[in-house]
């Protein structure tokens, strides 16, 4: 029977935005590598801060106080310089409320990570974007070229998500002198943690610098706690005022506030975890690149191959090898560093793919 009665009126773009697809589920002997998480099991103090914060039956603290003051003197600002949000995603969220609505423009380089163009699209504004490098890096004078008048918001993500390259330090401080000191930027360093290059844009030397820069970092990746979902922006108090204004109220639990704090409390173990993740990287990377892929530089805790027409075939061969990766059709594979017994796995399929590659990985492009 067809339901002869109209649809109910949404906003166009809304209804043509495709809903959020996760990655698929590994099988239990297989490994998840889709979605750039921390493959260490949660630290055991970080359990029981988590199993002590029990009056869940009251709301939490609206301003997660406590832990905007363990951040603050980390990088040097007060409390209300320090906004805490539920994942950096919620926080991009806002600040592009904030400052972007209809008829004004968002810009960020292009590949990147897959959360913008439908934040931007929410908020009513419109996205230009700019090409990666042929390196997979921003283009940043490019996008210093595409600021408009309807320019509202910049996203700079480094190290990127998915391509890896990181902006460096010279190039961000070119691009900052080059726009106006009225555009909000946003640098999503999501990846932070995982960067060993020295040229690299480091937000934490930048606080203070410029009254148009937020910073965006998230316990996601390599503080491992992805499932809780906690993110803090660090930037002008007006600035993150008006992040606030936009946030929806107490979205921030309690337990993930006590986690994050707790967290903080086992840097050295967590860093070590990190220090591993790192060399892995170089691990997995040198061993692709034996094999015969492309393998992009990444200051990430993933790795980019730009196959290009070949993604797709690439990411179903990973995934007969028990490796579920996050394919871009057309584009390339993002293979996150997970569990060290992925490697091996790894090794063996980059050989399979490589035997069987229906184009040669020479012919790839690289954008
Ligand atoms: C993972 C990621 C985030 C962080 O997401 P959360 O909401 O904090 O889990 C933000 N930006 C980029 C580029 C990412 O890859």
């Amino acid at each position: 029977m067809t339901d002869e009665r109209p649809p109910v009126r949404l906003r166009p773009e809304i209804a043509a935005l495709p809903a959020y697809r996760q990655g698929r589920t590994a099988a239990s002997d297989g490994f998840k590598l889709s979605s750039n998480e921390n493959p260490f099991d949660p630290l055991t103090g970080i359990l029981e801060a988590i199993a002590a914060a029990v009056d869940i039956n009251r709301y939490p603290d609206a301003t997660a106080r406590e832990l905007r003051e363990k951040l603050a003197p980390r990088f040097g600002v007060g409390v209300d310089e320090v906004h805490v949000g539920a994942g950096s995603v919620s926080l991009l969220s806002q600040f592009i409320n904030a400052a972007a609505g209809p008829g004004d423009e968002v810009l960020y380089s292009w590949r990147s990570f897959e959360a913008y163009p439908g934040l931007v699209t929410v908020s009513g504004a419109r996205s230009v974007t700019v090409p990666n490098l042929p390196d997979g890096r921003h283009d940043l004078p490019a996008m210093a070229a595409a600021v408009t008048d309807r320019t509202r918001v910049v996203l700079v993500c480094s190290p990127n998500n998915p391509t890896g390259g990181v902006v460096t330090a010279e190039e961000f401080s070119a691009f900052m002198a080059a726009v106006p000191a009225d555009l909000l930027v946003l640098l999503d360093e999501a990846y932070a943690e995982f960067v060993r290059d020295d040229a690299a844009v480091e937000g934490h030397a930048l606080v203070g610098m410029y009254p148009n820069l937020v910073i965006l970092r998230t316990f996601s990746k390599a503080w491992g706690l992805a499932g809780l979902r906690l993110g803090y922006a660090i930037g002008p108090e007006r600035v993150l005022d008006a992040a606030r204004a936009a946030a929806i109220p107490l979205s921030v639990t309690g337990p993930a506030q006590a986690a994050g704090a707790a967290a903080l409390d086992h840097e050295a173990e967590l860093v070590a975890r990190v220090e591993h993740i790192v060399a892995r990287r170089t691990e997995v990377r040198d061993a692709l690149l034996e094999a015969g892929l492309p393998v992009m530089e990444s200051q990430g805790n993933f790795v980019w191959l730009p196959l290009a027409a070949d993604a797709e075939f690439a990411a179903d061969v990973l995934n007969d090898h028990g490796l579920v990766t996050r394919a871009f059709p057309g584009d390339g594979v993002r293979v996150s560093i997970g569990e060290a017994e992925s490697v091996a796995k790894l090794k063996q399929a980059a050989v399979d793919i490589v035997e069987n590659l229906p184009t040669r990985p020479q012919s790839s492009r690289i954008d």
